[in-house]
């Protein structure tokens, strides 16, 4: 058996290939971002061919860069931004649009009619999740009503409908020269289209957005001893490796961070924040504004499900600092800046750009800064970022509390902003819980190996990835309870603020 397994981390900033050993140790890794495509407020889209472009990069260089061939590798996971929708021609291998982002809220008036008619409860009870702009069946909707001819395509056979992992998979595969069409569960998930008892494309969801059923991906387990396919000779590694692993980028973390027990939690800070509780073999309906959600399906077991909190803007926020603002000049920066104050000083900023997610579900809420006097520094603006990050995370920590019944005891913790040892500590105050993370932080990447890893026998069950895990760092609680509580009112006062603001 070779000695590593390696995995592609599509994310919405950058796409990275990481190899991993079976300690679970990072080997090497390559990164490169892609191109922010904002043609109007609101609107949010990478260029498919970059992004595949940009992953055979990373890819190659990643491999020359550790001297290693396609052999050195028992199998390459997939983890993806999911929901990002892409639809291409199987025949050219061109795509018909722009991939729209998750973060979009061009379906706005979409998700707003679902609601209204009641199909939104029907897509509720079904898929799990509401009716929102973020998932991708709405956007599908958008390109046939915008895009001329893809309606027609999609129903002679010929427009594929993907997220990303999809997309790279038929590409890595063969594309237009027998390339496999295959997602897995978790991402299948979160389109509004897959039923979550069955596990399959629903025909009253498909006749909701019209969408017609050839033009989806089979659904596969997360993690397949049956393999999806193998990569090219030809491609970017040069040779066959076996993909039989792919796992969207949250539950690729929930797997990365081995949280898989019931009651286990974990949240990744990234351009959004996700939070998500594994809830075992038990399908648990939120009643509090979160997501019921597939975590894993490892071969032919019973799918885990999970609860999820997900957070649209948090370390895009930080980005909105560096590139709107420009009051920093990298994200390292926030910190620094924060640095130079030592509160908040009134001041609260609610980054409601694309509408809130969890819990709240109100895609009219746009962002507010309020309680700003002339005193007021930049400082005071990076510090209520970083607490706007944490707050967030404490209402959909909230919310989950409430729902699973159980408190989290320790939050594990990983993704970008983890770098930030100020907004962890901000995150321990807020919670008043301990926060802990792991010496890998990269769990996307390694949760997508571990599902390629296991499918192929290079780890022989799930306990041996738990030996795998070893906390680097812990924050805990220094605030009073009373500061606590006052902080966080005023936040809730400033999130009242978001709502409401624009009609739909
Ligand atoms: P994704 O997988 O969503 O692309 P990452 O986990 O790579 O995201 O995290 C990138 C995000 O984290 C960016 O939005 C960036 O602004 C933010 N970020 C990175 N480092 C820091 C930091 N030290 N402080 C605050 N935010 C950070």
């Amino acid at each position: 058996m070779a000695d590593y397994v390696a995995a592609i981390d599509q994310g919405t900033t950058s796409s990275r290939f990481m190899v991993f050993d079976h300690d679970g140790a990072e080997i090497g890794k390559h990164q490169l971002e892609h191109s922010q495509i904002m043609p109007k407020p609101g609107w949010v889209e990478h260029n498919p061919v970059e992004i595949l472009d940009r992953t055979s990069s990373v890819i190659q260089t990643a491999m020359n860069k550790l001297d290693l061939e396609a052999g050195d590798l028992a199998a390459l996971g997939i983890t993806n931004q999911r929901e990002t929708t892409v639809i291409w021609n199987k025949r050219t291998g061109r795509p018909y649009y722009n991939a729209i982002v998750w973060q979009d809220t061009r379906t706005d008036k979409i998700a707003a009619a679902l609601e209204r008619d009641g199909r939104g409860d029907v897509i509720r009870r079904k898929a799990g999740i509401p009716p929102a702009t973020y998932f991708s069946a709405g956007k599908i909707q958008w390109i046939f009503e915008n895009v001329s001819g893809v309606r027609e395509a999609a129903e002679k056979g010929d427009a594929l409908f993907g997220t990303t992992d999809c997309w790279l998979l038929w590409n890595l595969t063969g594309g237009t020269d027998g390339g496999v069409h295959i997602t897995d569960v978790t991402n299948a998930g979160r389109t509004m289209l897959m039923n979550l008892e069955t596990l399959d494309w629903d025909d009253e969801l498909l006749g909701f957005f019209d969408i017609p059923r050839q033009m989806l991906p089979e659904i596969r387990p997360s993690s397949d001893p049956n393999l999806y396919g193998k990569t090219l000779k030809r491609g970017p590694l040069q040779g066959e490796v076996s993909l039989a692993g792919t796992l969207g980028d949250q539950q690729a973390a929930m797997v990365g961070q081995v949280c898989l027990s019931a009651g286990e939690a974990k949240n990744t800070y990234g351009t959004g924040n996700f939070l998500l509780m594994n809830t075992g073999t038990e399908l648990v309906r939120s009643e509090n504004g979160l997501l019921t959600t597939v975590c894993y399906q490892f071969g032919d077991q019973d799918p885990v499900f999970a609860l999820e909190g997900s957070i649209a803007v948090t370390g895009s926020a930080i980005q909105w600092l560096r590139d709107q603002l420009k009051i920093i000049t990298d994200a390292d920066d926030s910190e620094v800046l924060a640095r130079t104050v030592t509160d908040n000083g009134g001041l609260y900023f609610v980054p409601a750009f694309s509408g809130l997610f969890a819990p709240y579900w109100r895609s009219d809420a746009r962002g507010v800064i309020v309680g700003m006097s002339r005193y007021n520094t930049g400082g005071h603006l990076a510090r209520a970022a970083l607490e706007a990050i944490c707050y967030q995370s404490k209402d959909v920590a909230d919310a989950m509390e409430k729902d699973s019944g159980s408190k989290i005891d320790v939050l594990k913790v990983d993704g970008g902003i983890t770098a930030n040892e100020l907004c962890m500590q901000i995150q321990a105050d807020v919670l008043g819980v301990e926060v802990s993370k792991p010496q890998i932080a990269e769990t996307t990447a390694l949760g997508a190996a571990y599902a390629a890893g296991l499918a192929v026998g290079f780890w022989s069950d799930p306990e041996e990835l738990r030996q795998n895990w070893h906390e680097s760092r812990r924050w805990n609680p220094q605030t009073s309870d009373e500061q606590r509580s006052a902080g966080y009112a005023g936040w809730q006062k400033a999130v009242q603020r978001t709502l409401d603001w624009v009609d739909i």
